[in-house]
């Protein structure tokens, strides 16, 4: 298995740290709950979702840490603005955040730290950083990282970013959690409380103040991962400052073996255009998830089209795009509907089909999707013909379903009668639907009957599989 190392800046065969090449430690920057996460957010963790299914796929044992940045100069203003309290704030937007990451089908990430709940562990990684003398403390009880000191110490900041940052002067210290790379700026580690900041501050040895936004994912991602771990992913806008400045200061603080980095292997998703412009609200290409739900569309739409881009690719999303997603859909769901029809309980055979195959070979490419998507639809052009001249055997159908399934594994695009038994059941549709069952076990026809009419009145009909009983909604 392959993949494109921005440390490296070269294409690199995986190998896990852990001696017994099973456990990967995978950290995904995650959302600022300041609003509701948009589609170019998605890109990048429908991304990491792909790669920990690949990962575990190929057998090894992944833990995958997402924080959730919850303090930062965004949320501060909106907190401000909306007199709210920081987790009154936040707890609406990560809420929704995770609605959506549920729709996209996305596998919850073992821990999931918010900053807010990892001062202590922030302060503690900032206390080293100014022991080893690579971060001082300003006039104002703010603390910032030295670059100077930090690249006096014999390492070097810089290390993500093709700039040579020897030649580049050295910047004005800044403190806003965002800046442009036109200097070598010390960065804010701690933030001196302001009168803006309301009520969010916490004390610390240098005063009041909050955690500057880059110190707290090198303080989650080694709290739960140690001081040095297999993957760092993210989307490339946070190349830099933010990966830059994770590596110095949790190289700074020292804690790694001699000779091991921060994180071995550092992967980043390119950006999202929406309908060929970069997303502005003002140009009204801006989508959130709830926003592309709101016009028809469904999480496993979003998914498929987000999954039929290379990471490394800038991609142009479009609502066109979305509609051949549907249709695409529809002809994956078409064959494999008439695969399970034959299929219909029999024993898979031994053999394993060549699109399995040719799908792991493409994904282990560095996660090339454009021949795993050519390798499926061969496949299901190839199935349909066979389908039409009646040529599949059940145990031939089962191989093939079994296949699709273990594709399915990291592509997470449950099939259609899956996502619509997954739109939970009510619980009075499902009490209907247990009756019926009870009722032609006890061969009381009659009251099954009435029971059928009844669903079909709400809407749905009942289709009998050999897996039992599911409702299936009526066509309007
Ligand atoms: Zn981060």
């Amino acid at each position: 298995m392959k993949f494109f190392n921005t440390l490296s800046r070269s294409i690199q065969e995986f190998v896990p740290r852990d001696p017994q090449g099973n456990s990967v430690g995978l950290y995904c920057c995650g959302p600022t709950v300041h609003d509701f996460a948009h589609v170019g957010n998605f890109r990048t963790f429908v991304f990491a979702d792909l790669v920990r299914r690949c990962l575990e796929l190929k057998g090894f044992s992944v833990r995958h840490i997402m924080n959730i940045t919850d303090v930062e100069d965004k949320i501060i203003r909106r907190v401000r603005e909306n007199n709210s309290s920081l987790r009154d704030y936040t707890a609406k937007f990560e809420s929704a955040f995770f609605e959506d990451f549920d729709a996209l089908n996305c596998l919850r990430p073992h821990v999931t730290p918010r900053a807010s709940e990892h001062i202590a562990d922030i302060i503690a990684l900032i206390e080293k950083l100014v022991a080893r003398g690579v971060a001082y403390r300003a006039a104002d009880g703010s603390v910032y990282f030295s670059i100077e000191k930090y690249q006096a110490s014999g390492a070097l900041y810089g290390r993500l970013l093709k700039l040579n940052f020897d030649h580049l002067r050295p910047g004005p210290r800044v403190s806003s959690d965002e800046y442009p790379k036109d200097a070598a700026s010390d960065f804010a580690l701690w933030k001196a409380r302001v009168p803006d900041d309301g009520s969010v501050f916490w004390p610390s040895p240098w005063g009041e103040g909050r955690p500057g936004w880059h110190i707290e994912c090198s303080a989650m991602s080694m709290k739960c991962l140690g001081p040095s771990f297999d993957l760092h992913l993210g989307g490339e806008d946070l190349v830099f400052p933010h990966h830059e400045d994770e590596i110095a200061q949790s190289e700074g603080a020292g804690g790694q073996a001699a000779g091991e980095p921060f994180v071995k292997y550092w992967l980043h998703g390119a950006h999202l255009l929406v309908e060929g412009k970069k997303m502005s609200k003002s140009l009204g290409n801006y989508f959130t998830l709830r926003d592309l739900l709101a016009k028809g569309f469904t999480g496993r739409e979003v998914r498929y089209l987000l999954l039929t881009a290379h990471y490394r690719e800038s991609f142009n999303f479009t609502l066109e795009g979305l509609q051949g997603a549907r249709a695409a859909l529809a002809r994956m769901d078409e064959c494999l509907g008439k695969l399970a029809e034959i299929a219909a309980g029999s024993e898979k055979a031994p053999s394993e089909p060549e699109v399995l195959r040719q799908f792991v070979d493409a994904m282990d490419d560095d996660f090339n999707v454009a021949a795993a998507w050519a390798a499926i639809f061969d496949w299901v052009r190839e199935t349909n013909k066979q389908l039409a001249e009646n040529l599949i055997t059940p145990a031939r159908a089962a191989t093939l379903i079994a296949a699709w399934q273990k594709i399915n594994q990291v592509l997470g695009l449950h099939t259609k009668q899956e996502s619509e038994m997954g739109e939970k059941l009510d619980d009075s549709l499902q009490k209907l639907l247990d009756d019926r069952q009870a009722a032609r076990k006890a061969k009381d026809f009659k009251r099954s009957d009435a029971i059928r009419d009844e669903l079909k009145a709400k809407g749905w009909a009942i289709e009998d599989t050999p897996k039992g009983p599911r409702l299936k909604p009526l066509q309007p």
